[in-house]
């Protein structure tokens, strides 16, 4: 009898969606047939948002805590646009998917033998595991990375998804640039897209330069429908320094406070809560401070807290901030809101099928409606492990095709840099936006073209994609929610649209 031919996926991306995903495929058949898997990652297999999670992962672990609780915490930050059958997927099998990356090797911290937990804002419980301190991300990357690298999947490192290969059936493969170049063409029975946010279209931002929503762009250029992406978080801290390395929440929450640059405390006048005030609050007090200071950043001063416990407390900030030449332990450092995770994306199912059949989506490139508005603090990785662990687990089960939105490209003529669609970005579709801001950033987006021939010039011609459907997102959302704040609707639920249709 002539052995099957093995079901293929490739997966793009390898952060903890796209290795997760990975390590679960190879140990699952489809009708019969081994599951043979690809990795496709444009750097090195390690590099990904992943690697840089601070804080850690939310899940119900402990016997003070319910999976009901976390479900309302995760529903009050999504501002009632979470799809409340996604949350609730999220938290009853998160505890599962957390204990199988403890089983993989992650070293949580741990008190006296028992894993420890923080407390995060807008959680009523504490629930946030961790691992070196404040390097979460790093450890679960590493354990993950391990596995893979012993195991028999395929890595293509250093390898860019161009475009998704499609036709009427739905997704067959990809397009990809190897390192030296030449454009070539992996085919496949499913296609993950794990490919990670888009903070790259803010000036400032704490991702990493991989995070130029490349995924997302290639699913809408084949026609897979988005939702939600007029929603970007924005960390209200993040050093104002290129990089943009994370401070984290946790540093005001053990005292540390905000000051303009001539030493004043603003926050208090602002919010009673001052600084422990809700992060978009923080976010746009500081954005706000800085506009009136011509952009000047504001400082955020630790210097109360000690140099001893600053380093034990904090060891990733306190690296980065020596890293740069800063003492924070004896003077402010400047600090800068910065774009930090997109609650949009691809729009998926709850078995992260997207609307194209053959195309999954998955981690902060998928859109599963768990977010909704806004994002609980520490959801997202566990997001990513929750629906990595479903994808493979309905493995080439088909959805039926749904309406393809015509994505039409640019018609204008004029050049533009990465740095300028940035900044347009930043100024009039960042933390505050309005109607009259965001007309301009389409009329001028519109306006701008560009005929990649570098992988960096792909990159931005993607953030040039996203950015049109996220103006045209904002704009129909006359409202503010969650993480869209207008200044022309500054109260709520002012419309009865719960969500704009995107067919651009
Ligand atoms: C500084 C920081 C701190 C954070 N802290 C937390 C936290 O404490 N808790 C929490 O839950 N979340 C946190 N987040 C968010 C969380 O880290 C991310 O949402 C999550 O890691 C996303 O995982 P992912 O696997 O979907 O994507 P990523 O980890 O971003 O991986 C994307 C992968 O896709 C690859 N890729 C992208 N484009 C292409 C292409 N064209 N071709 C091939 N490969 C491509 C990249 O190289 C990368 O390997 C933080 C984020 C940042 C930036």
């Amino acid at each position: 009898m002539t052995p099957r031919r093995p079901f293929r996926v490739v997966i793009v991306g390898s952060g903890i969606a796209g290795l997760t995903a990975a390590l679960g495929a190879t140990k699952r058949t489809v009708d019969g047939a081994p599951v043979e898997v690809t990795i496709v990652t444009k750097a090195e297999l390690a590099e990904s948002n992943t690697r840089y999670a601070q804080g850690g992962i939310a899940a119900v672990l402990f016997d003070d805590d319910s999976v009901e609780s976390h479900i309302h915490d995760t529903l009050a930050a999504g501002a009632g646009l979470s799809d409340r059958a996604a949350v609730e997927v999220l938290c009853t099998e998160g505890p599962y998917r957390v204990r199988e990356l403890v089983a993989l090797g992650v070293h949580f911290d741990r008190t006296d033998g028992e894993l420890s937990r923080g407390m995060e804002a807008a959680h009523s419980r504490a629930r946030v595991l961790h691992a070196g301190g404040d390097a979460t991300g790093a450890a679960v990357e590493h354990a993950l990375v391990a596995a893979v690298r012993a195991s028999r999947i395929r890595v293509l490192e250093n390898h860019f998804l161009a475009d998704l290969v499609h036709d009427d059936s739905g997704v067959t493969g990809i397009e990809v640039i190897a390192p030296d170049g030449t454009l070539g063409r992996l085919d496949a029975d499913a296609v993950i897209i794990a490919s990670g946010g888009a903070g790259q279209l803010f000036t400032h931002t704490t991702n990493p330069g991989i995070a130029t929503g490349d995924g997302v762009a290639a699913a809408l250029r084949a026609g897979a429908q988005l939702r939600d992406v007029e929603f970007y978080q924005f960390h209200p801290t993040a050093l104002a320094v290129p990089g943009n390395f994370l401070v984290s929440e946790a540093v005001r929450g053990e005292g540390a406070v905000l000051r303009a640059s001539d030493g004043s405390r603003f926050m208090p006048a602002i919010d009673p809560r001052g600084e422990l005030a809700p992060r978009d609050v923080v976010a746009r007090g500081i954005a706000k401070q800085m506009a009136a200071r011509g952009g000047e950043p504001v400082l955020l001063d630790a210097t109360a807290l000690g140099s001893g416990f600053l380093a034990r407390r904090f060891p990733s900030i306190s690296r980065a901030c020596a890293d740069r030449g800063i003492d924070w332990s004896t003077t402010p450092v400047p600090v800068t809101p910065a774009a930090h995770y997109w609650m949009g994306g691809i729009r998926t199912d709850l078995w992260a099928r997207t609307t194209v059949p053959g195309l999954i989506a998955i981690g902060e490139a998928a859109c599963t409606g768990v977010h909704g508005a806004n994002r609980l603090a520490s959801n997202s990785l566990l997001e990513a492990l929750v629906f990595a662990d479903r994808a493979v687990r309905t493995l080439g089960t088909t959805t039926p095709a749904a309406p393809r939105p015509v994505f039409g490209r640019t018609t204008g003529a004029a050049s533009f840099t990465r740095g300028d669609l940035q900044q347009l970005m930043w100024e009039r579709v960042g933390l505050s936006r309005d109607r009259v801001g965001l007309l301009h950033a389409a009329s001028v987006l519109d306006t701008w073209r560009i005929e990649p021939t570098t992988i960096a010039d792909r990159e931005t011609a993607n953030l040039l994609d996203l950015a049109r459907v996220i103006v045209a997102a904002a704009l129909a959302r006359d409202e503010s929610r969650g993480a869209h704040f207008r200044t022309d609707f500054p109260s709520p639920e002012l419309t009865t649209r719960k969500e704009a249709v995107l067919a651009c």
